[in-house]
């Protein structure tokens, strides 16, 4: 059997089907039914944070954000290291993208060189807390008062993490997060928006369904509302969370044992607590990297180029230079990391890695 870089947690088919047996019962498929709302409460529990929106996804998430704060021109400051989606997300809402390098140690947003690149069109700092690891919060919210900007994380992979005891997600004016299959706590699709200020989340909530109440229309609106069947799933995947991130904490600690000094490793913040979201290897050049595919590719082993190439370099933005990204982006790799992984394929995994790296 193939091994690719994730495979979804899947909870017993019985619990998923309790969760849709009452909808059947009550015949509320969508429109922020029970299962929503019920989710919507765990999960704003479970993280700590108030104004939490349960959204279709966390794409929808990152352009409501933008929106909800009347961010609808102008230039926003983001990382080129991340997935293509919080840069898309961004121009999709009429906004331009200019991009600030990355750090080396962890791969999120250099927040020392974030200054030099505001212009009088700057409205926001869009980070990504890649691979569940923390940007510089406290610094880049320093920036932000100072020139009155607002902060929106891209929490796509933040569940779970935590920093300096509070949720990831607790962070910035505005956060999201995605709870697509391929995610650490999944609804098959989903996201979130935790807001910070309750005038921009009842904006947001009047937003995410059309901009009105019955025959009041008072805004313009999206349709970013979520099934009761997608809550179903992340009802039934609830009580498995704490598991879920036990178990890839194993999976990542045999890797450590097994890969240390054979390949490097990104550095993590001592406040983290870490959620084991991703496990990236970054090898010495791309050729490393390409030579370590082709040999686990032939055991039927698909590790992923997470992430490649570097945003800045996509075809569709203004050019920008963006060396550390770029470099990176040439030689990360993430890979395989899911609950249930055995130890006999990760150990296999690592066997193969060691023999083609120099
Ligand atoms: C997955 C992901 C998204 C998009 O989330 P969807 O729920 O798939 O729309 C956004 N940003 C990052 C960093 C992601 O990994």
């Amino acid at each position: 059997m193939a091994i690719y870089v994730t495979k979804s947690f899947m909870p017993p088919v019985e619990e998923y089907n309790n969760h849709v047996a009452k909808i059947f019962e009550n015949g509320i498929l969508t429109n922020q039914g029970p299962n929503v709302q019920e989710l919507q409460n765990k999960l704003s529990g479970y993280l700590g944070v108030d104004n939490f929106h349960y959204l279709s996804n966390g794409t929808i998430a990152l352009q409501l954000a933008l929106s909800a704060m009347d961010i609808n021109d102008g230039e926003i400051i983001t990382t080129p290291f991340s997935y293509v989606a919080t840069t898309s997300s961004i121009m999709w809402q009429r906004c331009k993208p200019v991009f600030v390098d990355i750090e080396r140690n962890n791969f999120t947003i250099d927040s020392d060189k974030i200054e030099a690149a505001i212009t009088p069109n700057t409205r926001a700092i869009m980070a990504v807390h890649v691979f569940g690891y923390a940007c510089d919060v406290d610094k880049i919210q320093k920036i932000a008062d100072k020139h009155n900007l607002k902060v929106i994380y891209d929490g796509a992979h933040a569940f779970g993490s935590k920093y300096n005891d509070k949720s990831l997600l607790a962070y910035g004016d505005v956060s999201t997060c995605s709870f697509h299959a391929t995610k650490l706590f999944h609804t098959i699709e989903g996201g979130a928006c935790i807001v910070k200020d309750k005038n921009v989340s009842d904006k947001l909530e009047m937003q995410k369904r059309f901009g009105h109440n019955g025959d009041d229309h008072q805004m313009l609106g999206i349709n970013a509302k979520q099934s009761e069947f997608h809550a179903a799933m992340g009802l039934a995947n609830y009580p498995y969370i704490e598991k879920i991130i036990a178990d890839r904490k194993r999976v990542s600690d045999l890797y450590d044992t097994l890969l240390t000094g054979v390949v490097s490793r990104p550095k993590t913040q001592k406040n983290l607590k870490y959620n084991y979201a991703y496990y990236p290897v970054v090898f010495k050049n791309e050729q490393e990297l390409l030579n370590v595919f082709a040999a686990l590719n032939k055991k039927e082993i698909y590790p992923r180029r997470y992430f490649y190439p570097s945003l800045n370099k996509l075809p569709y933005v203004q050019a920008q230079k963006c060396p550390v990204s770029e470099d990176i982006s040439s030689r990360v790799a993430c890979l395989p990391l899911y609950v249930g992984l055995e130890n006999k394929t990760i150990e296999q995994i690592a066997k193969i890695i060691r023999e083609n790296v120099k």
